[in-house]
C-alpha cells in the first residue's frame, strides 16, 4: 500500500502546491473515461514542464508507484483511467501546454504533450495551416500519439503516425529521451517515436512533438448521397476515387438506423428525407486549396454525382443532395450521442478491407437479426478508409440476458466475425485498452507479443506505466 499523504507531500515540495490534486472531488473527473473505464486515482499530479515530468517518473520509479498518463481523457477503451487499486497516480498533461512553435516554411509545429488540438489548430489558423487530423472531441497531442488517431480525413491526410516527424519523451525511471526531429528524410536506424504511437503510453509519456502540418483548404463542397446498399456506398467510393482522387478528403458512410437517431433527438438538425431514409447515406467531402474562380468544387462534385447517375454502377444511388459542411458534418459529428439517448449501447471500432465492408456489415446484420433480434445495429462510420463504428443498440429491459452476458457475447461473436472472418482489426483507430485487451490476447501474433515484453523490459522494466498489456500474458 502506498501511503497518498506521503507522496503528496513529496511531490508537492517537487513540483509546488498546486501541481498535486487528492481531495475526491478533484480526482474523479481523472477517475472514469469518457465511454468506458472506471477506477480510483491514489492522486494526481499535473507537472507543467518536461523537467517536472521527469521529476515525477523518476519518484514514482523510486517508491514503485503506478503511473496513468492522461490527456484529455477522450480516449475510448478505457486506457486512460487508473484502475479499482487505488495505487495508481493520474500524471495528467493538461499544464504541459506551453511550447507551441510553428514553423511555416519547414511545415512544422513543435508542442508540447498537453497541447490541445484545438489550441494547435487555432495557432495555425493564422499562418494558413492546420493539423489535419479531424475528429469529434478535443485531445491532446500526447494522447493523439498514444492512440495513433485517425479521424474523419484519413482518406487524404492519414493518421497522426503518417504526420508525426519527432517526439520527446520521458521514460519510466525519468530518462528523457529527445527525437524531436525537424526533418523530413531522415534514414538513420530505428524510428524511435514510432514506438510511442498507438501503445497507449506504456513505454513512456510523450512530452513533445514535431509535427507536419497541412495548407488549411480554400474551398469545401459536400453532399449527402442515398444509396439503396452498402454495395452502393462502395460503388460510388470507388467512382469518386477514380475522377476525384486529388480533392476527394473524406467519405463516411451512416445507416438508416444512426441517421434516424440524429433527427430524432435534434429538432435543429435537418432531414434532407421526405420519407424513409435509404438503407445508407454517404457524406461526400471534396476541398481544395485552390479559390473558387480556379475550381468550382460544388459544381464539380455536383456533375461528377449527376454523371454517376446516368451509369449502370450509379443504379443504387437514391438521392442526391448538396449542402453546406458544416450542416452535413453536424450529423455525423452528433451520432454517437443521439445512440446514447436510445437505450444501451455497444461500440465497436472496426475495420476491414474496403471492399469488404458491404458483405461484412451484411453478415454482422444477419447474425444479430438471427440471434439476438433485441439488438439495433447502428452502423457509421469511415467507409472511405475501411472503418466501422458498427454500435449495437438495445433496451435492458427486453434483453433476455443480463448486460455483461450480452456485451461479452457480443464482443466474441462480432470481432471473430471482423477479425477471421473478415481479415479485419478489433480496433481500427481507438487503440488497446482494458476495453478490448482480451481481443488482442487472442488475436496478436506471439512474436509480436514477444517483441512488446522486450521493450516493456527495457523501458519500463519495474511494469509502472499504464494499465494496458501488449506482451505476452504472464
Ligand atoms: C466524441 C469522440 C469522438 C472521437 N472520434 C474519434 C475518431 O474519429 N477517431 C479516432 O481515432 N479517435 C476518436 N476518438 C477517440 C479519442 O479522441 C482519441 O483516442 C484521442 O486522441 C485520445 O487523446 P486524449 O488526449 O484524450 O488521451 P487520453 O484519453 O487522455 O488517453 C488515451 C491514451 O493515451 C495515453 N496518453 C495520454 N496522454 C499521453 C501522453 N502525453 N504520453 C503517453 N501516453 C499518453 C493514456 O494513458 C491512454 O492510454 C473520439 C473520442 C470522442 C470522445
Amino acid at each position: 500500500m502506498h501511503d497518498a499523504v506521503r507522496a503528496a507531500a513529496d511531490l508537492r515540495a517537487l513540483l509546488g502546491a498546486d501541481a498535486v490534486l487528492t481531495e475526491p472531488e478533484d480526482l474523479s473527473k481523472y477517475e472514469s473515461g469518457w465511454r468506458y473505464g472506471k477506477g480510483k486515482a491514489l492522486l494526481a499530479v499535473r507537472p507543467g514542464t518536461t523537467a517536472e515530468v521527469s521529476k515525477v517518473m523518476a519518484y514514482c520509479h523510486g517508491r514503485g508507484i503506478r503511473v496513468m498518463p492522461q490527456g484529455a481523457n477522450t480516449g475510448l477503451v478505457g486506457a486512460s483511467n487508473p484502475d479499482a487499486s487505488g495505487e495508481m497516480l493520474v500524471l495528467s498533461l493538461e499544464r504541459l501546454n506551453k511550447r507551441l512553435e510553428i514553423d511555416p516554411i519547414n511545415r512544422t509545429a513543435v508542442v508540447d504533450g498537453g497541447v490541445l488540438l484545438s489550441e494547435l489548430n487555432a495557432a495555425l489558423t493564422e499562418h494558413g495551416l492546420m493539423f489535419p487530423i479531424d475528429l469529434g472531441a478535443d485531445p491532446t497531442i500526447g494522447g493523439m500519439i498514444a492512440t495513433n488517431t485517425g479521424g474523419t480525413r484519413l482518406l487524404k491526410y492519414g493518421d497522426v503516425r503518417h504526420n508525426l516527424q519527432g517526439a520527446e519523451a520521458v521514460l519510466a525511471d525519468g530518462t528523457v529521451v529527445d527525437v524531436m526531429n525537424h526533418l523530413r528524410k531522415n534514414n538513420t536506424g530505428l524510428d524511435f517515436k514510432q514506438v510511442l504511437v498507438g501503445t497507449s503510453g506504456i513505454y513512456g509519456v510523450v512530452t513533445g512533438a514535431v509535427l507536419q502540418v497541412v495548407p488549411v483548404p480554400r474551398q469545401h463542397a459536400t453532399a449527402l448521397v442515398g444509396c439503396a446498399s452498402g454495395d452502393a456506398v462502395l460503388a460510388l467510393l470507388k467512382a469518386l476515387e477514380r475522377e476525384l482522387a486529388d480533392v476527394f478528403t473524406a467519405y463516411e458512410a451512416i445507416s438508416a438506423n444512426a441517421l434516424n437517431a440524429v433527427f430524432k433527438h435534434h429538432d435543429t438538425i435537418r432531414n434532407p428525407y421526405a420519407a424513409q431514409p435509404p438503407a445508407y447515406t454517404a457524406l461526400v467531402e471534396l476541398s481544395s486549396t485552390l479559390p473558387g474562380t480556379a475550381l468550382n468544387l460544388p459544381e464539380v462534385l455536383e456533375e461528377r454525382l449527376g454523371a454517376f447517375l446516368e451509369t449502370d454502377e450509379g443504379e443504387g444511388i437514391t438521392d442526391v443532395f448538396m449542402g453546406k459542411p458544416e450542416d452535413f458534418w453536424a450529423i455525423r459529428h452528433h451520432i454517437s450521442e443521439s445512440l446514447r439517448n436510445e437505450g444501451k449501447v455497444l461500440a465497436f471500432d472496426i475495420s476491414v478491407p474496403r471492399s469488404r465492408m458491404a458483405a461484412f456489415t451484411d453478415a454482422a446484420v444477419a447474425l444479430l437479426a438471427q440471434d439476438y433480434p433485441f439488438v439495433r445495429c447502428c452502423d457509421f462510420g469511415h467507409w472511405g478508409d475501411g472503418g466501422t463504428h458498427l454500435n449495437l443498440v438495445w433496451n435492458e429491459a427486453e434483453s433476455p440476458r443480463p448486460t455483461p452476458v450480452i456485451v461479452e457475447e457480443l464482443q466474441s461473436r462480432i470481432y471473430e466475425l471482423a477479425v477471421r472472418g473478415f481479415d479485419g482489426s478489433y480496433s481500427a483507430e481507438h487503440g488497446v485498452g482494458p476495453h478490448n485487451q482480451r481481443f488482442y490476447d487472442a488475436y496478436t501474433p506471439e512474436p509480436v507479443k514477444a517483441v512488446n515484453r522486450a521493450l516493456k523490459d527495457q523501458l519500463d522494466p519495474k511494469g509502472l506505466l499504464g494499465t494496458t498489456r501488449l506482451g505476452p500474458l504472464a
